[in-house]
């Protein structure tokens, strides 16, 4: 029997894997696809998803092939320009296609020790009272304590546990495909411009690059890849939203949208991937039943402006690993396993909301373009600019951790807040003391204690300039839990004993 199951090898699901293999958890993680898809949907990384990475030791990896983009994120593209000379509080985005950010991950959460089976999917599952069966649809079943689906915005494990996933339904549907085209290059930019002045849900340029150093000179996978012409990107309205949208679009149809919108289209031929995607957007109403959770798309899904989707996967499996190998390992307080969907829905939520608004903000009518003006001057405002970018780049996210004994928590400012990066006394920083995913207090007084939870949080003991409080505990999440000073002894013993369970004898 496996610790944990986990249904789709994506973005979410590998990170989930690796967070639980830092504590020795054992992973199997099941793929329907035989192969990694090479469809770059998202093309970069937040703020808050480039702290994680960051913080588990995986950032340079990253940086190696990903380009960092200074300045915030953008709120409908309305984030106020970068300020001469100005450090970003909120960081920069990254540039990275997502089969690299995919590939990534999945090459840790390999050398961590998880196993990957791809090329079978997932068709039942049944719950214990200790395990759940996994029936595959190669015949086999497997079995593990708990399961976890990271299998996408139609997850099956969803719709096996009946969990209702209300919101819109997809009222717009676009078209996304890779492909080479005819049309010389400087004419596919005038009109892609050109196109893009009224519809901005068109587009079209060169394909980002999907290979790793190593990888060799062509791309394994484009049987096309000694074309003349590079690879195209390109995304347009599609005629309507289809039934199934499981089916994908034909090069023809995809070619009929490009005349449609662009009077050309391009001469498209050789298509590497065709699919579609749309503005659905959905919350689940829960996110556990029993020993079965979800994460990452398979909760929520929204349309991809902003950028936010595969953030918000990562966070969530940040958010669960650790609670989830507690329980597994017997230390979990009472309760921990659920703090993870008490945290992490209305944070979709919010991110739902603030698409939603995204998207009405950017519809070519009147009424919208007057809200974007307004906007446009608001952001101006340094205050409102830092809270979209906040919002958007997920370094705003506060959890509401006061407990049964409000005063516990020490100073609600802080408290469940992420806590950034910090130069500690020795020259090291606060991030490579996170790398095992342990809690850890960073003690400024020199007068605190945490030796009883010492096989869970570790202890920085010496002045830390910049700490916001004398003394904080912070999560394996990088949120804080508690914050307070040398005389605060049994708050912070109640604060270690309610994340990180009973003390040693
Ligand atoms: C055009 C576009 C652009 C986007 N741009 C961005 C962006 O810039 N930034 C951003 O953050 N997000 C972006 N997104 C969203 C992002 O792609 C998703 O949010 C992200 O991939 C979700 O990751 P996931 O691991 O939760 O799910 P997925 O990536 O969908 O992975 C789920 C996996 O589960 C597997 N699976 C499904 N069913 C089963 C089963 N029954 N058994 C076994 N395996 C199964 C699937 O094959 C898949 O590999 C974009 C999306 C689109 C469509």
């Amino acid at each position: 029997m496996h610790d944990v199951i986990i249904v789709g090898a994506g973005p979410t699901g590998m990170m989930l894997a690796s967070e639980l293999r830092l504590h020795g958890i054992e992973v199997l993680v099941v793929e329907r696809q035989a192969e990694p898809s090479l469809l770059v949907r998202s093309l970069g990384l937040h703020a808050r998803s480039i702290e994680i990475l960051d913080q588990r030791g995986l950032l340079g990896r990253f940086l190696k092939v990903g380009r960092l983009y200074p300045g915030a994120a953008r709120f409908a593209g309305l984030s106020a320009p970068v300020r001469e000379g100005a450090a970003s509080p909120y960081g920069d985005v990254l540039g990275i296609p997502q089969p690299l950010t995919d590939r990534l991950l999945t090459a840790r959460a390999l050398e961590l020790g998880a196993i990957v089976r791809r090329g079978v999917a997932v068709t039942g599952l049944e719950q214990g009272t200790d395990e759940v069966a996994v029936t595959l649809d190669d015949g086999t079943v497997e079995r593990a304590r708990w399961v976890v689906g990271c299998d996408g915005g139609r997850s099956t494990v969803r719709r096996i546990l009946d969990i209702a996933f209300p919101g819109e339904p997809a009222a717009t549907e676009w078209l996304l495909a890779e492909l080479h085209v005819t049309s010389a290059a400087d004419e596919v930019a005038r009109v892609s411009e050109e196109v893009r002045r009224t519809h901005r849900g068109f587009g079209i340029g060169p394909a980002p690059e999907v290979r790793l150093p190593g990888d060799g000179d062509h791309s394994a996978r484009d049987d096309h890849a000694g074309e003349a012409s590079p690879l195209y990107r390109a995304v347009v309205p599609a005629a309507s939203v289809s039934e199934d949208r499981t089916t994908p679009p034909t090069l023809d149809e995809f070619r009929a949208q490009l005349i449609a919108y662009a009077g050309t289209d391009f001469g498209a031929h050789s298509p590497r991937s065709l699919t579609r995607f749309t503005d659905a957007t959905r919350l689940a109403e829960r996110y556990r039943v029993g020993r079965i959770l979800l994460a990452g798309d398979a909760c929520h899904v929204h349309p991809p402006l902003g950028g936010q989707g595969l953030n918000l996967g990562l966070h969530d499996a940040v958010n669960l690993g650790w609670k989830l190998a507690a329980a597994i390992a017997g230390w979990a307080p009472e309760g921990l396993v659920d703090t993870y969907e008490a945290e992490r829905r209305p944070v979709a939520d919010e991110v739902l909301s603030l698409t939603r608004a995204q998207s009405v903000l950017m519809l070519p009518e009147p009424g919208p373009r007057a809200v974007q003006r307004l906007l446009r001057r608001l952001v101006e405002f340094a205050d409102v600019d830092r809270f979209l970018a906040e919002s958007v780049s997920g370094i705003g996210v506060r959890y509401d951790l006061e407990g049964p004994d409000s005063a516990e928590v020490g100073r609600p400012d802080v408290v469940g807040r992420r806590l950034g990066d910090l130069v500690l006394a020795d020259g090291s920083r606060l991030f490579e003391r996170q790398r095992a995913a342990r809690g850890v207090l960073v003690d400024s007084t020199g007068a605190l204690d945490a030796s009883r939870w010492a096989d869970r949080v570790d202890v920085v003991a010496a002045p830390v300039a910049e700490l916001p409080a004398p003394a904080v505990l912070v999560r394996p999440d990088g949120h804080v839990a508690w914050a307070g000073d040398a005389d605060a002894r049994p708050a912070l013993d109640a604060a270690l004993a309610r994340w990180f369970g009973a003390r040693l004898p």
